[in-house]
């Protein structure tokens, strides 16, 4: 195998290695960011004790009203005892009768909108423990997934690590080093296939002479523009 061939085998094999390396990094900042199902859990949390503290009020509502119809009721029995014959404590009693029952009256609305208020609190708790239930499934089924393309990948990994090392081996160490450098100054691509007459890094067309030599088996040649290695295939 040509001396060209093998730094392109070794940028392919480079390039793939990359490229698996970033994706890797890319799953691990995924499985690691939990923002939308620490979000459903908060949402969750939080409608429940919303409608906790409903329902102690809606129940505090009924005793109000509760405690108040035993009040008008014992005032009642009093007044209608027949034990009170005083016109003036009689006329006491009727008043505050009356007072009572329009208390009662306030009392009985704000218990209906503590019913309001509870039920639209269990409406609101139910969506969120639904909306909760499909998001850890779905972050589940994410993360499992993740996982197995994690595990793939760092088995590819592996695999172009040998194969690089195999590469490598029968490059010589000048060339090897100039490749390295050229894989860190040129965005990680240090050898550049020729499409028709240009570099396909850079884009510079290329001299007949460079055609010629980029064409030679044996002969490692590099673009005049970006200094890349050419391989003509
Ligand atoms: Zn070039």
């Amino acid at each position: 195998m040509s001396q060209m061939f093998q730094l392109y085998r070794l940028q392919q094999i480079d390039s793939q290695l990359d490229e698996a390396q970033e994706r890797v990094l890319d799953i691990d900042r995924l499985l690691g960011d939990d923002t939308a199902l620490n979000l459903a859990k908060t949402n969750a949390i939080s409608a429940e004790s919303i409608l906790k503290d409903a329902i102690n009020a809606q129940r505090r509502a009924e005793q109000n009203v509760g405690t108040q119809s035993i009040k008008i009721e014992q005032t009642g029995a009093t007044l209608y005892s027949g034990k009170v014959r005083n016109p003036k404590e009689l006329q006491d009693l009727e008043n505050e009768t009356a007072a009572l029952k329009r208390y009662l009256e306030v009392l009985e609305e704000r218990q209906l909108e503590a019913m309001f208020a509870e039920e639209d609190a269990r409406k609101i708790n139910q969506e969120r423990s639904i909306e909760l239930a499909l998001v850890t499934a779905k972050s589940a089924r994410e993360h499992k997934d993740l996982e197995e393309e994690k595990a793939s990948l760092q088995r590819d990994i592996s695999r172009l690590e040998n194969e690089r090392k195999a590469t490598t081996n029968s490059i010589p160490d000048g060339d090897l080093t100039i490749y390295e450098q050229l894989r860190v100054q040129r965005r990680g691509i240090a050898v550049a296939l020729v499409k028709d007459n240009f570099c396909a890094a850079c884009g510079t067309t290329l001299s007949a002479a460079l055609l010629y030599e980029a064409r030679s088996p044996n002969k490692l040649t590099r673009c005049d523009t970006c200094r890349r290695f050419l391989y003509a295939g």
